[in-house]
């Protein structure tokens, strides 16, 4: 009989349960399915957003580059960034699909029983109370008698070993009659309750920033150290030396596969998350992304303040000058510190020459060979040489006209963001 069991063993009982299948968060899109929707909506809604900022000219002062940059440094179109992330999103979307097929069913249900084992584990920790006071010399019962003299029935019976003998409940038992069973504490539950809708979930996300972190930094290093790499895939992300929010996932079909899908797929798959887990998990990694490309510098971004990785910093590696150094990407930097990959130079002097050579170009009409200015990454490959196409013309002249807008604001960009060009100074 269970309550036999439990009165034998001093412990708490543990509920019953009944699973049923979770219902789906919008009716009709199976969990696993919205999954791999969210990312890509996130994706191009923060992007836009960003997009408009910068169209509209909003926040000019915290821009990483000014608008001429744009146009002088960047070696793709728009709208070829467009169709690489367009792709990308294809080729993930499928990959998550064809994960789903082996999904199995999510059950709802058991919830409040595993709360009630949690509590049963803090109740098997306090057994061992007794003999960790032992061993300073304390006798335990007799504490544990003084403070239940003086009220602390609690305290003293956490101290006596997790035994509670004023805390009962009453339950039905399997024959039929109403029995008084122990129970477990407000304290235990409300611990049991925080480890397993908090402490845990937080653990998991933890664990997948973890796996996504050392994933993207050593093959992204990779793909910076074997010639072969970064000229057949990588050297596509470097078209973009002054980087803009929805070109985040512009990459080689292969690259985006193995770098973005296949990182956060193992970080999904070994951190044992829930689908209602991963949805915010993949969703903050994209818009993370996004984020670390968006070209400006917030004060009032959380995406940029909550982890030592951010749009600065990452705009430092598309820089020619910069590239070979912070490869850490997304949430924190924690491998380029300790293998001394960090950017650890002047950077204010540089954007500076930067923002001077490509306003130059820019006012000259674009008259010089496109990009010549610019300081060519060592393996920058022939053929990454300018692609300049039609459509981007009529975009130069919005830009341009930007730009003469922004002119004006760009001095005084260096004095509002500080000596590091905004970058915060706990990234560098
Ligand atoms: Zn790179
Ligand atoms: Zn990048």
């Amino acid at each position: 009989m269970a309550t036999n069991t439990s009165m034998l063993h001093d412990l708490p009982p543990l509920p019953a349960y009944t699973l049923v299948p979770r219902p789906p968060l919008i009716a009709g899109i199976p969990d696993n399915i919205l999954t791999l929707i969210l990312p890509v909506v996130a994706y191009w809604t923060v992007s836009m957003l960003f997009h408009l900022i910068d169209v509209y000219d909003l926040f000019s002062h915290y821009r990483l580059h000014t608008p001429a940059e744009v146009l002088a440094r960047n070696r793709v179109s728009r709208w070829d960034v467009v169709k690489d992330v367009v792709l990308q999103h294809a080729i993930q979307t499928l990959a998550g699909l064809m994960m789903a097929y082996f999904d199995g069913q999510e059950y709802v249900g058991r919830e409040e029983y595993d709360v009630a084992v949690w509590a049963r584990r803090i109740r098997f920790l306090q057994r061992g109370l007794p003999y960790l006071l032992a061993l300073f010399g304390l006798d335990a019962s007799g504490v544990a008698a003084n403070l239940s003299q003086n009220g602390h029935k609690i305290l003293a019976g956490a101290l006596a070993g997790g035994h509670y003998p004023g805390i009962t409940q009453s339950i039905i038992s399997e024959t039929g009659f109403e029995t008084a069973v122990p129970a477990f504490t407000a304290w235990e539950m409300s611990l049991a309750n925080f480890i397993y809708w908090y402490f845990i979930p937080g653990l998991q996300f933890l664990w997948g920033i973890c796996v996504v972190d050392t994933w993207q930094y050593f093959l992204h290093r990779a793909m910076h150290m074997n010639r072969w790499l970064y000229v057949k895939f990588h050297s596509r992300h470097h078209r973009l030396y002054v980087p803009y929010a929805f070109g985040a996932l512009y990459n080689h079909p292969v690259e985006g596969f193995l770098l973005d899908t296949a990182g956060t797929g193992i970080a999904f798959l070994t951190s044992g998350m829930t689908h209602r887990q991963s949805m915010w998990f993949f969703t903050l990694s994209t818009i993370k992304t996004v984020d670390d490309h968006c070209g400006y510098a917030f004060p009032w971004d959380p995406f940029q303040h909550l982890t030592s990785n951010n749009a600065a910093y990452h705009d430092i590696h598309h820089q020619s000058w910069g590239i070979k150094t912070n490869f850490s990407q997304p949430f924190f930097i924690f491998w380029d510190r300790l293998f001394n990959t960090q950017w650890k130079g002047e950077v204010k002097l540089r954007y500076e020459r930067s923002r001077e050579a490509s306003e130059k170009q820019v006012d000259g009409g674009m008259q010089q060979e496109p990009y010549a200015h610019t300081s060519v990454a060592p393996t920058q490959p022939a053929r990454d040489a300018a692609i300049v196409s039609t459509e981007e013309s009529s975009e130069r002249i919005t830009r341009a006209r930007l730009r003469k807008k922004t002119a004006n604001l760009s001095p005084s960009v260096d004095s509002l963001k500080g000596v590091n060009h905004g970058v915060a100074s706990s990234v560098l």
